[in-house]
């Protein structure tokens, strides 16, 4: 085994394919601090006296946000939340405990809440009765709408002022390209980390892992020994999507141009730098006429409520997070 590109005192573990360095488990642990420590400076995404919550599926990425934010951030001043979406087969009780675990061992305090207890329904009933009902909108569009919401709700009733979600950088390359792919240029622009927040009502959402790569998150997690939930979303398989197809794409360039996806998120950033932080005020959103939540511009309740009617025929009012922890 080779000797560390960056100490020379130890055997290296990960070759970096984007640099061409080899890196011990210590070297690679700071590279991937560091990294995400310079994108946090960049673009001020957290202040001292900020008040964190942080998005902790407890898969592999979310770990490794949880790990890195609790090592430069102070830990009374961060928590975790934990939605579970109630989907058969993936929603665990030894993985909820798992955790847990590694939430108090970093002496951050994890708040669990499920999907049916806040919105009278779970994604898969959702889901069931979208199908029952003819249509053909996707379990994840149900999930995601439902999981962003109930962040922002969490974080508003328990005082928390930003919100961390751990996308990575292949989840926002996948992201660009799909925008681009369908011309959204309002979505894609929604995107950078200096977008508008269009309502006092949204709390500051920001993303410190989107510089590093899905294969680094796995890799720290595994020599960290997080064991990371193995059970992958039955909906992943059953509705193929757009994304999985431009993932595989996006791979294979990444495997011939080590760096592409770096340099295309760099390019993205670079490309629109400059117009945002000319324009970090937008034209306010209008709120949902039936939950009272911001909704998109031209549109009178928002796309929660509308899902909720097109599944279940009405829509259920978020019950109080306080009233609902588990
Ligand atoms: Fe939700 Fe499963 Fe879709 Fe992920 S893959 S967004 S968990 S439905
Ligand atoms: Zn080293
Ligand atoms: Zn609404």
């Amino acid at each position: 085994m080779p000797r560390c590109d960056i100490c020379s005192a130890r055997d290296a573990v990960v070759y970096q394919t984007h640099t061409g360095l080899r890196l011990c488990k210590a070297c690679f642990f700071s590279n991937v601090i560091a990294r995400v420590s310079r994108e946090i400076f960049r673009y001020g995404m957290i202040k001292h006296s900020d008040r964190i919550l942080i998005g902790v599926s407890g898969g592999k990425d979310s770990f490794v946000l949880l790990d890195i934010l609790s090592q430069i951030h102070e830990p009374s001043r961060l928590g975790g939340a934990t939605i579970i979406e109630g989907i058969d087969g993936y929603n665990r009780a030894e993985h909820i405990a798992e955790i847990k675990r590694m939430a108090t061992e970093r002496g951050v305090e994890l708040h669990v809440v499920s999907i049916k207890e806040l919105w009278g329904a779970s994604v898969d009933e959702m889901v069931r009765m979208s199908i029952e009902k003819g249509q053909r909108i996707s379990p994840c569009t149900y999930c995601g709408i439902h999981r962003r919401k109930s962040l922002n709700l969490i974080a508003r009733e328990l005082g928390y002022n930003k919100v961390a979600t751990a996308h990575n950088l292949d989840d926002e390359v996948q992201t660009i390209v799909i925008n681009i792919l369908r011309g959204d240029i309002a979505r894609l622009y929604m995107n950078h980390p200096l977008r508008p927040k269009g309502s006092g009502l949204f709390i500051d959402k920001i993303k410190p892992l989107r510089k590093i790569y899905e294969w680094e998150t796995a890799k720290y997690a595994y020599l960290a020994s997080y064991k990371p939930q193995e059970v992958e979303c039955p909906y992943l398989e059953l509705f193929p999507s757009l994304r999985a197809r431009v993932r595989d794409m996006i791979y294979r360039i990444e495997a011939s141009k080590p760096g592409s996806m770096l340099r295309l998120l760099e390019w993205f950033d670079n490309v629109f730098n400059p117009l945002k932080q000319n324009n970090r005020e937008t034209p306010k959103l209008g709120l949902c006429s039936i939950c009272g939540e911001p909704t998109s511009p031209n549109r009178s309740i928002c796309k929660s409520c509308e899902l909720q009617i097109k599944s279940l025929g009405e829509v259920k009012i978020a019950r109080s997070v306080l009233k609902t922890q588990l």
